[in-house]
């Protein structure tokens, strides 16, 4: 009775009383109080929270408050019962800075601490991994045909979020008072009659085989394309000034095919393209943007394993059958293409030259564009399906009218490939890990929010966006068209394949440290008994791959949360290699399914971690915004003139 007092975030009366002086501390107290009881009646919790000795203290103060109110069973007369008022605050006093000398000594962070009401507490407590995994079951199932963009299965799935987000209370954000915002795409099929042809200056015509060799959209969204140009290679086809870097050096590359390397040029220097880690520059995303803004009429990028830190079989299944994109509104490439490496190779020796050296070259700043001498002659045939996607939202309006119109928010995609009809066998993308997972944890947050005692400051927008897999375009079109003004959104917390492998000991936030919001989640990783792990591949851009990104780009500090590769009751080993058996052999394959054994503690502990951090975005008495000199700084601060 007494846990579910102090969860329930009951105050203690403070503002008028000689317990007011105690108030700054007592959410410090109860807090982790709350937790460390939970832990001990609820085997469920998957935290080794700490049992502070101050417990005794508030249990007692909440025993002797009851007492208060009956005072002539308190104390005999006035004086006496002040001077019990007087040793109990102490005795708060005393025991919050306990709480605070204890945590400071665990880690020796300098962060604040982490400060939730008890009903935030009592909310998060209730966060369930069995609710996460029927989340991941139904929307795993088969029956929703792998929840492809504009597919049936697809528009179950939203509706069946849209549903949940109505049962916990949340008022919808969509259009026109609904829960969904429509998202008009194209989608696009290369047909088979499609011609890719590489003519080199001397030798025979290559003639490449459609996804085998090379993979192609046409970008403008018409059914037929017609391109024959010269084919110029612009090594890794970046302009960064910042970096001082150009690889166009002014060369007029209009009406031309661009082939370019994928990443960006090597380094250990952190000033430079942040050393190993991957920048926007280095993203096939940001090439095909710049060819185009060069005025090129395609783009080949070289598939290279290593470089672009995942198999052929990645390029090739991510870009076969129908390919979603938003509807133009623009002027697009003919061609975006992506080609094997054999056929690169092939290409640049037809070419007299050697692909090798042309790498090499491309790694100088005084790199300067080759043309091959060799033509693309495409025709480029393509099914153009016109319809639309939803992405769907919900919030939870804040109670405080002063910043009601600030929110945080939470994503993560619904949509994955659906079916192949043309593949044999199993050819229902179940996406189980992406992203059934993130959208289980994303709903079990929603509810935690939604159904609880209390509710935070500011708003919090939860949106659950649609084809992420064909490129973030979902949240791309929420980016531009937000319930709020993005420079008013603090934070968007993003989930995407959160995989149920049991109790993580890591959390990982990549991003986070770009952002002002730091300190508070190394305090709250902390608090979790969560070490934040680093990127262990920043090379590979993890960064720019999912949701959160397409809200960086219009400015709000944003990051997506996911387990790190340590896990209760494993060798360190264990958890590297359940990643590389995954990107093997499930990672957008139709294997991706949902097994009963998988182990949903881990999906819930970081709902768990991001409903805290979520909750203390929205109640912090700034906006949360990127440090200095950061790429998205730039669009924060336009985002809030
Ligand atoms: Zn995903």
């Amino acid at each position: 009775m007494r846990v579910k007092e102090l969860a329930a975030g009951r105050r203690l009366s403070t503002e008028s009383s000689p317990y007011g002086t105690a108030k700054a501390i007592l959410d410090g107290v109860l807090v982790p109080t709350v937790g460390a009881l939970s832990c001990r009646v609820t085997s469920k919790f998957p935290y080794n929270w700490k049992l502070p000795t101050p417990l005794q203290f508030c249990l007692e103060f909440k025993e002797k408050q009851a007492f208060q109110r009956a005072p002539l069973r308190w104390g005999r007369n006035l004086i006496m019962q002040r001077m019990a008022k007087f040793a109990l605050v102490c005795l708060i006093v005393c025991a919050g800075l306990l709480v605070w000398a204890d945590g400071g000594a665990g880690g020796g962070s300098k962060g604040p601490s982490v400060r939730l009401p008890g009903a935030a507490f009592a909310a998060l407590e209730t966060i369930n991994p069995e609710h996460i995994r029927w989340h991941v079951r139904f929307l795993s199932h088969d029956l929703l045909e792998g929840r492809g963009t504009g597919q049936r299965g697809g528009d179950v799935a939203a509706e069946y979020i849209a549903t949940q987000f109505a049962e916990y209370g949340l008022k919808p954000a969509g259009d026109h008072g609904t829960y969904m915002q429509r998202v008009p795409l194209v989608g696009i099929t290369t047909l088979p009659e499609t011609r890719f042809s590489l003519v080199p200056k001397q030798g025979e015509t290559m003639n490449l085989k459609l996804l085998d060799e090379y993979v192609a959209y046409d970008q403008t969204q018409r059914t037929e394309s017609d391109v024959d140009a010269d084919i110029i290679f612009v090594g890794y086809g970046i302009e960064a000034p910042e970096y001082n870097w150009d690889d166009y050096k002014g060369v007029d590359v209009r009406g031309k095919v661009l082939l370019m390397l994928v990443n960006e040029p090597p380094s250990d220097d952190p000033k430079f393209f942040k050393g190993k880690a991957l920048t926007y520059y280095g993203r096939w995303t940001y090439k095909y943007e710049e060819g185009l803004r060069k005025g090129a009429a395609g783009v080949i990028l070289i598939h290279q394993s290593e470089m672009a830190s995942y198999p052929w079989e990645v390029v090739r299944n991510s870009n076969s059958g129908e390919k979603s994109f938003l509807k133009l509104e623009g002027p697009a490439l003919k061609v975006a293409s992506w080609i094997h490496l054999d056929a690169a190779t092939r290409l640049a020796s037809a070419s007299g030259m050697n692909l090798d050296k042309m790498i090499q070259a491309a790694q100088s700043r005084d790199f300067h564009p080759v043309s091959l001498g060799a033509r693309l002659k495409a025709h480029m045939v393509s099914k153009v399906r016109n319809f639309e996607s939803n992405n769907v939202l919900a919030v939870l309006p804040g109670t405080d009218r002063r910043v009601s119109d600030e929110a945080v928010m939470y994503t993560a995609h619904w949509d994955h490939f659906g079916i192949r009809p043309d593949m044999p066998g199993d050819n229902i993308f179940n996406g189980a890990d992406d992203n059934a997972t993130g959208c289980g944890i994303l709903l079990e947050v929603a509810r935690a929010f939604g159904t609880g005692a209390a509710k935070p400051r500011r708003s919090i927008l939860f949106a659950a966006v649609t084809a992420e897999e064909q490129g973030l375009l979902g949240s791309e079109y929420l980016g531009k068209h937000l319930p709020f003004s993005s420079g008013k959104i603090s934070l968007d917390l993003n989930y995407d394949d959160v995989k149920p492998l049991g109790a993580p000991e890591e959390v990982q936030v990549a991003g986070a440290e770009r952002t002002t919001f730091y300190p508070v989640v190394e305090a709250m990783a902390k608090d979790f008994r969560l070490a934040i792990r680093p990127d262990a591949r920043p090379e590979a851009g993890h960064f720019y791959r999912s949701d959160h990104f397409s809200l960086a780009r219009v400015g709000v500090p944003s990051f997506s949360i996911n387990e790190g590769t340590k896990f209760k009751g494993h060798p360190d080993s264990w958890g590297v290699e359940q990643e590389r058996e995954y990107v093997d052999k499930h990672y957008h394959q139709p294997s991706d399914e949902y097994h009963p054994e998988m182990d949903f503690v881990g999906d819930a502990a970081m709902a768990r971690f991001g409903f805290a951090l979520g909750w203390e975005a929205a109640s912090l008495t700034k906006l949360v915004g990127w440090q200095k000199g950061d790429e998205f700084e730039a669009a924060r601060v336009k985002s809030q003139q």
